[in-house]
Order: C-alpha cells, then structure tokens, then sequence
C-alpha cells in the first residue's frame, strides 16, 4: 500500500461506504484506478465509476484523459437522477463536472436544460450563455437558452436564438411551432406596460388602470402564499410570469376558443375582459388567476407527468367549491352513466372537446380530486405528485400512494353522486 496514506485509503472507504458500494480491492497506480473506472462506468455502475475516477485524479491532476472521464461519469449519474426526478441532487454532479472540466461546454448544456426543468431561468441562461461561448453554434444549446429566454418574456431574444436554429435545421422537432407562437405573442404583446413583484412579473394592456393592476398583485401575492402553504409548503423561483390581455387580444395570442377563461403553458395567460369590453369582477378574476397558479406549483412538483383530470380537478379544489348545481350536474352524470373514465380523462386533447362536455371533465375532475383531498389529506396528495415527478407511470404513482387502482378510485366517486 505505498501508493496511498491511510488518511487517502479511510477517504475512500467513507466515499465508497457512503455510497453503499463493497470496498473495491485498493489499487495503486492512477492507470488502474482509472480502468476499474472504465469498466464500473461501462456497465453503467456511475457511483462506483466516480469513486475510481475521484481517486484517479487525486493521484494525477494533469490527466485529460481521467479528468474527461470523471467528468463524463458525473454527467451519466446526474442524468439517473435526473431521470429519477431529483434534480437537485442532478444539478450537484454536473457542477462537480464542470469543476473538473471547465472548458467543456457539454454539463454547462446539462446544467442549464436542468435549471430550467426546476423553473430557474437566471442560473439557466446564465449557464447556456457560457455553452454557447465555449462552443458556439451548437444547436442545443441555442434551442435551450431560447426557450430560457422564452420563458423569461424575452421574446425577441428567444426567437433570435430559435432563428438561428432553424436556419441550419429547418425541421428541427416542435421548434417551428414555437417560433410561431412566439412570433404571435410578440405581435399582441409588444407594447404592453411591465411591473413586478417579488414572485412574479406581469405584462398587461396599456388600458389597464393602476387599481387594477395593484388587484392583480394582490390576488397573486395571495395565491402564492395560501397554495404554497395547502401544497405543503412548495414556493417557485421568481420570476413567475403572468400576462394579462384585454378577451380579443387573449384569442388572438393564445388561438383558444372563447370559452376557455385563462391558461398555463409555463405562463399565466388570462383575459381581463369580457368580449363585451367590461372588466372581469374580482371574484371572478380571483378564481382564474388561483386556480392557474395551482398549475404552477403543481408543475414545479411534477413537471409534465400529471394526468389532465389531476391537474385541472387540483386547480379546481383549490380555487373554487362545487356548487348545488354541479352536485346536481354530477348526480344526473352517474345517473345517465355517462361519466368518464379517468383514462379518458388523461390527456390534454379532452380540452379540444365542446364547451359542455368540456364542462363536464372539470366537474368530475374536480369532484374526483376532491375525494382524494377530503378523505386522504394533503400528505397523501403532495405523495402522489412527487412520485410522478419522479417519472412514474399516473397508476402506478397512484397505487404507491393510495393503495387503490383507479378503477376503485372511479367507484368512490361515481358512489358520492349517487
Ligand atoms: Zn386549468
């Protein structure tokens, strides 16, 4: 054991020990650390891997080769995590790769990809900006730092990113599409007034008068603090974007059918008019912005793995009661047999239904999150959507939590409205 003190050797031991690795049979040339690396990290072993790789950069720094390597082994165990849906711990490893690689520009992609799923836009561009000035022209760097900006409201820097992108790959998956979007919310949006709070920023119509924005403000504030707190306490990063329109100009950026009162896709969009031009009454307009920013920590939590009914039916039993006449709607459902099942009830697409039978999804979404909520508590919930956020499958997820299929769950609810 002349290669190593002892101090070196217990270090190891507590790396490894901590880790729940066995004791690897101790090496003594960095070489040989280095190809049990190699060889923990081929067969994806990525814990074991960086424990070699770490003790073979102890023993000789100025290798690029092993210092590639750890790098690369932090980068493949950070994407498990990430995968698995810890993205804090994720975001540990890539910066341990840029620790030990700072001029590659691959974990400072990871990293800002991973900044933007926990809904981080500064550290997010910070660390794209960087990407793209080791590696200028890469395309997913340029796309990600888009979307940061996207997300950010800076929509005529995201599209210059996204113009960039497209130039050299037109058919670049989903992009076109965005740009699009983009594109048509700038055109709406480009001389609308801009202030912020604390958690959030607002764009709003030059019309709006102050009263109203301080409404908006205070509405907002509100939210934040008693969701984050019936949530379990879950607070997003600031900035939480929120736009607000006059009814025509919420059409024309959005492209959604009139019935559709406010929405979330990463911002909250609402009108605050009616198509007749008058002002929304606060109650009213309290119930939509609330009832978004559920979708916003519900989003923080879970990411896009949360099925429709849940999504909306959460944002529904935070916002508003069920009231005589959706309990009398709900019983007449059952009655008929013409309820959904929670299957159909899934995907997004059901927002493209009629506005009644649209209506009717919400209401047995929301009658069915209500169950869950009054008879099984915010514990429960809270479980339940930290497990899809960890990538699992909804029934799965639901059956870790509840102990129940959603064919058991769907009888519960069909038995209340009877
Ligand atoms: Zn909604």
């Amino acid at each position: 054991m002349n290669a190593l003190t002892t101090h070196a050797i217990s270090r190891l031991l507590v790396v490894m020990a901590a880790l729940g690795l066995a004791i690897p049979v101790v090496a003594q040339h960095p070489s040989e650390y280095n190809s049990a690396g190699v060889q923990a990290y081929q067969a994806n072993r990525y814990p074991e891997a960086i424990a070699y790789f770490e003790r073979a950069n102890d023993l000789a720094p100025d290798s690029p080769v092993v210092r590639r390597n750890l790098c690369n082994a932090y980068q493949s165990h950070a994407n498990e995590l990430a995968l698995s849906g810890d993205f804090r711990s994720a975001i540990r490893y890539v910066e341990g790769a840029i620790g030990v690689d700072p001029q590659n520009a691959s974990p400072f992609i990871q990293l800002g990809s991973y900044y933007l799923r926990i809904d981080d836009l500064n550290a997010a561009i910070q660390r794209l900006e960087t990407a793209i000035q080791l590696k200028p022209g890469d395309l997913d760097a340029h796309e990600l730092l888009g979307h940061a900006y996207y997300r950010d409201n800076d929509l005529f820097s995201a599209r210059a990113q996204w113009d960039y992108v497209l130039e050299i790959e037109p058919k670049r998956k989903n992009l076109a599409a965005l740009y699009e979007k983009a594109f048509r919310e700038e055109s709406v949006e480009y001389d609308f007034n801009r202030w912020k709070s604390r958690h959030f920023r607002i764009s709003y119509p030059q019309e709006v008068p102050n009263s109203l924005r301080a409404n908006v403000f205070s509405i907002l504030d509100r939210a934040y603090i008693d969701i984050g707190r019936q949530m379990g306490g879950v607070f997003p990063p600031p900035p939480i974007h929120v736009i607000l329109y006059l009814a025509d100009q919420f059409s024309e950026a959005t492209q959604l059918e009139g019935h559709i009162g406010a929405v979330y896709d990463g911002k909250i969009r609402s009108p605050l008019t009616d198509f007749e031009g008058a002002w929304l009454p606060e109650d009213e307009l309290r119930r939509r912005l609330t009832h978004e920013y559920v979708h916003v920590v519900a989003r923080h939590i879970a990411g896009d793995n949360v099925p429709w009914w849940l999504n909306e039916g959460l944002a529904e039993t935070l916002s508003r009661s069920l009231r005589d006449g959706d309990v009398n709607r709900l019983r007449e459902m059952y009655a008929e047999g013409s309820a959904f099942t929670l299957y159909e009830l899934e995907d997004n697409q059901i927002n493209k239904q009629p506005p009644t039978t649209l209506r009717l999804a919400y209401l047995q979404s929301h009658a069915t999150v209500e169950l869950l909520w009054n008879r099984f508590g915010r514990a429960k919930m809270m479980a339940f959507l930290n497990a899809l956020g960890s990538g699992m499958r909804y029934e799965e997820a639901f059956q870790t939590t509840y102990r129940r299929t959603f064919a058991i769950l769907e009888r519960d609810v069909a038995a209340m409205y009877r």
